[in-house]
């Protein structure tokens, strides 16, 4: 559903993302994480078409994202880091609008906006401005856009950074619902939502990949266990990051 190959992006001389590969199979629910600065939102960025490749070929639900960059975001939803909404709208009405930049035909976009409403439990704040509502909520107005037409896949860049525990639980389980039906990536800092969503994890640090793993094999490592016998992201991050020399020893 998502295949990258030897992907580079680099902001004038600075190489963000260097030469990386990975494939995402329908259906899976895949975490990519790593340190501040890693180049996950580069590489989200650049599967979503915001962006270019400066090197490499990708393809998102069989299209080329250089050659056909309309059908890939057809395909595909995608909540951007910071998910900006239009504060002052009602969440009927930003919704109703993304139906419609979606070319979702008008007699269809009502049912459309009802459908994807209930799937993310906004019913009862239909007819609210969107800077009323608390975190976790705006967090599902963004889902709800993304998936408003119906992607196979999605991208959540992010997604439950800044939501209190509760909220923390609510999108990761709308996550996990919305996910039965798609591919997703997502990109997080929180260890527990890694364990709680994904069936795989790719690791980045300083552009490239450093693990791309099954999260029991990744969890299970004897090494990782030796070092830190009971570890939070940082140590998985310390663990994937340090020459392999350090790793065996
Ligand atoms: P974080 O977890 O902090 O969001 P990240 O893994 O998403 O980090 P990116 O935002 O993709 O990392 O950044 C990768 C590298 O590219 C970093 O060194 C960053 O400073 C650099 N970078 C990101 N955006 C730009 C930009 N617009 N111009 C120049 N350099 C950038």
């Amino acid at each position: 559903m998502i295949e990258v190959e030897h992907f580079s992006y680099c902001y004038g001389n600075h190489t963000a993302v260097d030469d990386i590969s990975f494939n995402i199979h329908d259906g899976e629910i895949v975490a990519l994480i790593g340190p501040n600065g890693a180049g996950k939102s580069t590489t989200m960025k650049v599967l979503t078409t915001l962006m270019q490749p400066s090197a490499g070929k990708i393809k998102v639900a069989g299209y080329d994202i250089v050659d056909d960059p309309i059908k890939v975001r057809q395909n595909l939803g995608y909540l951007p880091e910071n998910n900006p909404l239009y504060p002052d709208m009602l969440v009927y009405d930003a919704l109703m609008s993304v139906a419609q930049q979606r070319n979702i035909l008008k007699k269809h976009r009502n049912d459309a906006v009802k459908n994807v409403a209930s799937q993310c439990g906004l019913n009862e704040v239909m007819h609210r401005p969107i800077e009323t509502l608390s975190k976790g909520y705006k967090q599902r107005v963004g889902i709800a856009q993304a998936i408003i037409h119906k992607p196979p896949v999605l991208i959540l860049d992010e997604a439950t950074t800044g939501l209190d525990p509760n909220q923390i639980r609510e999108i990761r389980d709308l996550i996990l619902k919305i996910g039965q039906h798609k591919t997703v990536l997502i990109s997080t800092h929180i260890l527990q939502e890694v364990t709680a969503i994904a069936n795989r994890v790719i690791i980045m640090n300083h552009g490239k990949i450093v693990c791309n793993d099954t999260i029991t094999t990744l969890l299970n490592n004897p090494q990782l266990i030796q070092k830190y016998p009971n570890p939070g992201i940082e140590e998985l991050f310390a663990f994937h990051t340090l020459p392999n020399i350090e790793q065996q020893k």
